[in-house]
């Protein structure tokens, strides 16, 4: 059954695993062939029959192929992650707000985690648009990296890493590197600079460092796009799991990516989130 209004495919249809790549130890990326018409930041709900569905963001859809990439979290993503090619798994979707820019803007993406994979989706269709891309990719340790070399193979972007270990890049986090470009600090990138060094900062990743980028986006009055996530069941605003304090906005419809100015309206953002039952879970 899709949407009327917006098409979406709102009940489950079964696709193959076309193909697995093992990113690192716990990170594996699915490609289906199937193309779903998702935006970069939207996601999808991943059905596992006889377990359960949970939320991915889409890590590519170039109009033929759909990729996810997921950590081994849970119950879903450790027996996700024992899949192989033909195997079958449920996706309805796309849902959601996607980032938005404008063609030959400088946007800097800063990536933690699986969030490298929406990053690069991002950055590799806002590339198609003319963009110059500085993207910062942090993680714990160089073997939890995800998506470099594919940043690295888009024209006009520059690629900054860091590692919390010093073992890859800048040692410490990928936040510092943003505040020393927004303080003017490091070289702007060599080509396509436009009168503002930066026009909008995207960000996906742990929400600690969605703060701080939320923080240091505010203070530079720079333009700033969020993908904010919580526990998510219908996918397109039915069953209300997803509401945040205080307004209630339900983030599988109003999110997950969000501008700067709303997420900092979302009492809850950066404190807690709730789980299943709605009960609260510090951050
Ligand atoms: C919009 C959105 C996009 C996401 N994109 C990705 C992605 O690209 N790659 C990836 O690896 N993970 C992604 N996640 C997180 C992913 O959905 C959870 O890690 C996954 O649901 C864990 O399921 P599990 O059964 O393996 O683990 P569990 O043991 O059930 O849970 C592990 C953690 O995931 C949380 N979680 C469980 N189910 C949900 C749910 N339905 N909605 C939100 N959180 C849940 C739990 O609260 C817990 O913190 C995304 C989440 C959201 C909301």
């Amino acid at each position: 059954m899709t949407c009327g209004c917006c098409g979406n495919q709102r009940l489950p249809v079964t696709y193959r695993i076309a193909g697995v790549k093992k990113e690192t130890e716990h990170v594996t990326t699915f490609t289906f062939a199937v193309s779903l018409g998702a935006r970069p930041g939207q996601f999808v709900m991943l059905w596992l029959p006889g377990v359960d569905e949970i939320p991915m963001s889409v890590a590519n859809d170039d109009g033929k192929k759909l990729r996810i990439t997921f950590f081994a979290v849970g119950d879903t993503t450790k027996k996700l992650a024992k899949l192989t090619k033909g195997d079958l798994v449920g996706l309805r979707g796309p849902f959601g707000t996607h980032y938005a820019w404008e063609p030959k803007q400088h946007l800097v993406l800063i990536a933690g985690g699986y969030g490298a994979a929406p990053m690069f989706f991002t950055a590799s269709e806002a590339a198609k648009d003319g963009c110059t891309l500085t993207t910062i990719v942090g993680a714990r340790s160089k073997e939890h990296l995800l998506y470099v070399d594919a940043f690295s193979s888009l024209p006009r972007t520059t690629v900054r890493v860091a590692t919390d270990d010093g073992s890859q890049g800048h040692k410490g986090y990928n936040v510092q590197l943003l505040r020393e470009l927004l303080q003017g600090k490091t070289l702007r990138p060599r080509s396509g600079s436009t009168a503002h060094a930066v026009d909008q900062v995207f960000a996906c990743g742990p929400e600690h460092m969605l703060v701080a980028v939320s923080d240091l986006c505010f203070e530079h009055k720079v333009p700033c796009q969020l993908s904010l996530e919580r526990y998510m069941k219908c996918g397109f605003g039915l069953c209300g799991n997803c509401a945040v304090d205080s307004s209630g906005m339900r983030l599988c419809v109003g999110g997950p990516v969000v501008k700067n100015e709303l997420a900092r309206t979302i009492t809850e953002f950066g404190k807690y989130h709730r789980d299943d039952l709605g009960k609260k879970h510090p951050l």
